[in-house]
């Protein structure tokens, strides 16, 4: 029952903002399994400045954790940062809110030559993908559906289109529930770990640079402390699942 505040509160911002209107499940084919309970840390840079995304990698290297970090085309941290951070695995934010899918693709070339290579995983900012057909040609997985508002029981899914979904758990709804410190939080996000280690679960965790310098450091520094879990960057669970399940999947433009 604990997790019906947050489906609450979820409902009304969904209603209030309509930033989560993705017909994910129109595309369901089957649910994926790892074989243990895996982690991944993850950030959307919606604000690419790098004093607090600093922050964020010198937490990790002192955990020893890559984490993946997508990156907005429109607000993105330098080459020359992204060439001294090159270990970190960094995937394509895409922003489709009062964009087309010509111009999605478009940013998506800027992140890819900022890297150096082809991204093959994607997000879209504020989870708001009208359609995962827009962006089955051009990659092989993403990782839009948010487990606030749609729960899947943290496992990946794989779509009738040939992509991999991951639903992650955003740190958003903190902003309504913090309370007691986040110690409250601290509590729901226990069982979530604790269902997890027991049934193989993937927990994706998201913060944002600017949450994180506020709480989303508790947030993420909390999750690494848990046992009994493999810490793997998005693309190495995306390329572990592909072989596992045979998925041959090649979108067209990748
Ligand atoms: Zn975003």
């Amino acid at each position: 029952m604990k997790y019906l505040h947050y489906l609450l509160a979820a409902s009304i911002r969904r209603l209030r903002k309509r930033y989560a209107k993705t017909k994910y499940l129109d595309y369901y084919k089957k649910t994926l399994e790892f074989d243990g309970p895996t982690m991944v840390f993850t950030h959307d840079i919606d604000e690419g400045y790098e004093p607090n995304i600093d922050e964020i990698i010198d937490m990790e290297k002192k955990y020893g954790i890559k984490s993946t970090m997508f990156l907005l085309a429109m607000s993105h941290p330098s080459k020359k940062w992204i060439s001294g951070n090159s270990k970190w695995d960094f995937q394509y934010h895409a922003n489709f809110i009062g964009n087309s899918v010509k111009k999605v693709v478009e940013e998506k070339k800027i992140i890819d030559d900022l890297i150096g290579k082809k991204t093959e995983i994607m997000r879209a900012h504020q989870y708001h993908l009208p359609d995962l057909k827009l962006v089955k040609d051009y990659f092989k997985a993403d990782s839009s559906y948010d487990n606030w508002t749609k729960l899947t029981l943290f496992k990946p899914f794989l779509t009738t289109l040939g992509l991999i979904e991951f639903p992650h758990l955003p740190e958003i709804e903190f902003i309504n529930l913090y309370k007691g410190k986040g110690e409250n939080i601290k509590l729901l996000y226990k069982d979530i770990v604790d269902v997890s280690r027991k049934t193989n679960g993937l927990i994706i965790v998201l913060t944002h640079p600017t949450s994180f310098k506020k709480w989303g450091r508790q947030i993420q520094e909390f999750f690494m402390i848990q046992d009994g879990f493999k810490i793997k960057t998005m693309y190495e669970i995306m390329d572990e699942i592909r072989r596992k399940y045979k998925i041959k999947y090649q979108p067209r433009f990748l």
